[in-house]
């Protein structure tokens, strides 16, 4: 009788535990069938429905809607994959590469990687990890790293994944406002930080704005991290591209142990379809970013690896110099009209819009002239600015900045 009762009184306390739980979480009961917005949400998870569709996606969608745009959206390179990639990519399945790897990636990869950067980092940078596209990395460092409540700090204007990748967490996210220069700004940053912050996410050169992160802030970041004790995570998939040259220091890992790397070949050798980037550094996260590896994505494309592995033998260099020159056409036709910081690198550029109107209104304004633009708020709390992408032809981007520069007025 005394056991039936403890079961009873059991029961009821899980029942009101999960209760309480269920509330705590915003979800009204019954949360499986609900039908909202004329939208079905049966059977879809709050985690999902926490995070909203990509506004970069919206304006795929729209160009999609029109006749030979003039397409400034596109966050890709617009040369293609080095033909000694596609060979060395046909050559391996020809060869019967098309079976799992080893979760970490194939060793010769992983080798010729920890091998060159080492090199570049000035001290043995310990296991390089072969993940699904920089994607793929972000995933899993949030995964190995995150836990309920856990804050991550980093700068807004921002990549959009950070976010929706912390919803998935269930993580908070700390964007600290780094307008109008896009720097690092020391002091906001130190006051987004609290007893519960875990990560400083630092992109340099940055998505969406192009700018680049100076030694000075790399260096204050550092000791930011190192006075609160903070995992930092650099996202460098635009290493590559750095138009003032490749010396200095430009990585936190050369002065921050705790710092995981996210490299990739999506960006560098326009591979964005072969999903290929790696994970290096801070060596405990590293670990737990393998064995997640191993029940998410089991492996990187197998061809693709080899592939990669080709493709740094190949200099870009020329294509670096490319979108150098293509900066300059933008800084040439906008900058008497638009304020915009600099961009030192990536391929892209973030001007103010100057005439008053929002972003957003701005930027469909550009749509109905057919050139796409992607408006700041995707990126961003505020919906002053514009993303340009300058990966197009000369001819495009000549037109598109005219397009542009008219409806600035003026
Ligand atoms: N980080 C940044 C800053 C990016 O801009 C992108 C791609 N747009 C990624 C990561 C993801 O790259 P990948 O294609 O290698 O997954």
């Amino acid at each position: 009788m005394d056991d039936e009762f403890g079961r009873v009184i059991g029961r009821v306390i899980g029942r009101v535990v999960r209760l309480v739980e269920t509330r705590r979480r915003g979800l009204a009961r019954p949360s499986r069938r609900v039908r909202l917005d004329g939208m079905s949400r049966e059977f879809v998870s709050d985690r999902a429905l926490g995070v909203d569709a990509s506004g970069i996606r919206k304006v795929f969608d729209l160009a999609a809607k029109l006749k030979d745009p003039i397409n400034l959206s596109i966050g890709l390179p617009d040369f293609d994959v080095p033909p000694i990639g596609k060979e060395a990519a046909h050559r391996a399945i020809d060869a019967g590469h098309n079976r799992y790897t080893p979760t970490q990636g194939i060793a010769p990869l992983r080798e010729r990687l920890r091998l060159d950067l080492s090199r570049e980092m000035g001290r043995d940078v310990g296991g390089v990890l072969i993940t699904s596209g920089v994607s793929g990395g972000l995933q899993l460092f949030m995964q190995s790293v995150i836990n309920p409540g856990d804050e991550v700090v980093y700068l807004d204007p921002y990549f959009v994944m950070y976010k929706h990748l912390l919803t998935l967490c269930d993580g908070v996210a700390r964007p600290v406002d780094s307008y109008p220069n896009f720097n690092f700004p020391i002091e906001r940053v130190e006051s987004a930080i609290t007893s519960k912050t875990k990560v400083l996410i630092l992109n340099s050169p940055g998505n969406p704005t192009g700018s680049m992160l100076s030694e000075s802030d790399l260096r204050a970041a550092v000791a930011l991290c190192r006075r609160h004790d903070l995992l930092l995570l650099s996202d460098e998939i635009y290493e590559p591209f750095r138009y003032a040259g490749l010396g200095g220091m430009y990585s936190p890992l050369l002065e921050y142990e705790k710092t995981v790397v996210l490299r990739g070949f999506s960006k560098s050798h326009a591979m964005t379809g072969w999903r290929v980037g790696y994970a290096f550094g801070y060596g405990p996260i590293v670990e737990q970013m393998t064995k997640l590896q191993q029940y998410t994505f089991v492996c990187a494309p197998s061809p693709f690896q080899y592939a990669a592995l080709a493709a740094l033998d190949e200099s870009m260099q020329a294509y670096v110099e490319a979108y150098r020159r293509k900066r300059d056409i933008v800084l040439e036709m906008l900058g008497d009209r638009f304020e915009i910081a600099r961009p030192e690198g990536a391929f892209y550029a973030f001007p103010k819009v100057p005439t008053g109107e929002t972003a957003s209104a701005f930027c469909q304004r550009a749509i109905d002239r057919n050139v796409l633009v992607i408006p700041g708020n995707v990126f961003s709390a505020r919906d002053t600015h514009f993303r340009i992408s300058y990966a197009t032809t000369d001819e495009k981007l000549r037109a598109g900045c005219q397009v542009l520069r008219d409806l600035a007025g003026g």
